[in-house]
């Protein structure tokens, strides 16, 4: 709820290009980023005369997603043409679904702020993609048709989100399950994730839905969190000042960040939708659905809630883990090579994901890493066994924090197990009393007036100690036996 007594009323569209090989009614190949205008043929410029023809493997992927969000499979659905005229579409018009959709009535789980939130979904049905305008610096459009016949799916919320945070959570979630069932690669930059947000608001208490408006191009994570925050905004002041909301959508401007009104909004029957003549309607048997079915993998939120269970692992761990499969599947396999799995979820988060963030610049000279696979590959820097033993070092105090960071990076550049890289680099954490002793007393010998100060009462200068303790013996000295150790030669 709002300080100004308004909640808001948000449902969000999300379509999200799924990742066939070829595009949804036609031959041509479905990838991103060739020379414009080179993948196309008469079936996806809509020539006269050209008829389409369904791909299966997009069906697949529009059914498992709707498995995975828990929706009803309909055993026959129905194509329609939705009418409009625009540059980016040859034809006219976009074979879409209209009422009659492939999956009807599902919903999605998260966490947010320590409480589960549950999302209803109204509906998920197939689609083609539109092209491309590209406006050039002379103020003229060109137009790119590659795009036109890219199989989509329009994911429909019902509009049970109340915040800008649950509106990117729910987003957030939806693209990990694209992510895992491997049907849509999700990156927002290149578009293959796009979402369009309605967004009303309505005094808290008042059951009634208010005028709502829409938000289209909203590319990023936080351009759904600002467009809905900045409409927001501004219909509770409208509404305060007595004014009305009118029907309109808004483009997000991710230049300025600000919301710039495109035009009134259409009406559903503005696009004269009606059956498509050229398909027949789709029927998907149940044997195939009940495949597709058991194809599923076990599904992010799922997941975490098992790491939770199983590892003992604390609910931000498991979230952080679970946001990709490879990851997941990564930290599983390290813990199942006998690592302590907090100190797993923990190196995982921070060493091996600032390695991966920090490039391919380390050479890959480990055999046993998880091999990259397209879009949806986890390339760890090092095979969870070798990782393992690592952990294994610092769980027997064998090797300090700051040791160990430092074999994990040459573990990472030469492809040795951490026995090795500690040995050779002398890195092993020193704990015998003898060899810890001869050094405080170096420290002591070569700092005369900061122990007389210790033992005149500041007992601060304690760190001091270990510290010099600790660069003497090369970051190797147990720092926590230093401390009793050099307490006990100061007389404390
Ligand atoms: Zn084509």
């Amino acid at each position: 709820m709002n300080e100004r007594g308004y909640e808001a009323v948000i449902g969000l569209e999300v379509h999200a290009q799924l990742v066939t090989a070829t595009k949804i009614f036609c031959g041509c190949p479905a990838v991103y980023g060739a020379d414009p205008n080179t993948l196309v043929c008469p079936v996806c410029l809509g020539l006269p005369g050209a008829l389409p023809v369904l791909n299966r493997e997009a069906v697949a992927m529009a059914v498992r997603m709707g498995l995975a969000t828990g929706c009803r499979v309909a055993g026959l659905s129905v194509f329609a043409r939705k009418n409009y005229f625009y540059p980016d579409c040859p034809k006219n018009y976009q074979i879409s679904m209209y009422d009659r959709p492939l999956c009807e009535d599902g919903f999605v789980e998260f966490e947010l702020g320590g409480e589960w939130r549950r999302v209803g979904i109204e509906r998920i049905h197939l689609e083609e993609d539109a092209g491309k305008l590209l406006h050039d610096a002379g103020g003229g459009s060109l137009v790119d048709f590659n795009r036109c016949g890219v199989p989509l799916i329009e994911i429909v919320s019902r509009p049970e989100i109340r915040s800008p945070e649950e509106a990117s959570t729910y987003l957030v979630t939806l693209r990990r399950i694209l992510r895992y069932l491997e049907i849509c690669d999700g990156n927002m930059e290149e578009g293959s994730l796009r979402c369009d947000v309605n967004v009303s608001v309505r005094r808290a208490g008042e059951t009634a839905l208010g005028t709502k408006t829409e938000i289209k191009n909203l590319n990023s994570f936080r351009a759904v969190d600002m467009g809905i925050r900045w409409e927001m905004d501004r219909q509770i002041e409208t509404l305060s000042k007595g004014g009305r909301i009118e029907q309109v959508t808004n483009l997000w401007d991710a230049a300025s960040k600000r919301l710039v009104e495109m035009r009134s909004k259409e009406q559903a029957h503005d696009y004269r939708y009606f059956p498509e003549p050229d398909l027949r309607p789709l029927e998907v048997a149940a044997e195939w659905i009940e495949a597709l079915r058991r194809s599923l993998p076990e599904l992010p939120v799922d997941r975490e809630r098992r790491l939770r269970r199983h590892y003992g692992i604390p609910p931000y761990d498991a979230s952080v883990l679970c946001g990709e499969k490879g990851l997941a599947d990564y930290f599983e396999a390290v813990a199942g090579a006998g690592a302590d799995a907090k100190l797993a979820a923990n190196w995982i988060m921070r060493e091996v994901l600032e390695e991966m963030k920090s490039g391919p610049a380390a050479p890959r000279s480990d055999p046993g890493a998880v091999s990259s696979a397209g879009p949806f590959g986890f390339e760890a820097p090092l095979d969870p066994s070798r990782l393992a033993g690592l952990i294994a070092l610092v769980k027997k105090n064998a090797v300090s924090g700051s040791a160990a960071r430092d074999a994990f990076k040459e573990m990472v550049r030469s492809g040795e197990t951490a026995e090795t890289v500690v040995a050779r680099l002398g890195l092993a954490q020193e704990s015998d009393s003898a060899a810890l002793e001869k050094w405080i007393d170096e420290v002591i010998a070569e700092n005369p007036d900061e122990a007389a100060r210790y033992r005149a009462g500041k007992t601060a200068l304690l760190g001091f100690f270990v510290g010099q303790v600790m660069k003497k013996s090369r970051g190797t000295a147990n720092p926590k036996l230093t401390g009793e150790l050099v307490r006990v030669k100061l007389g404390t």
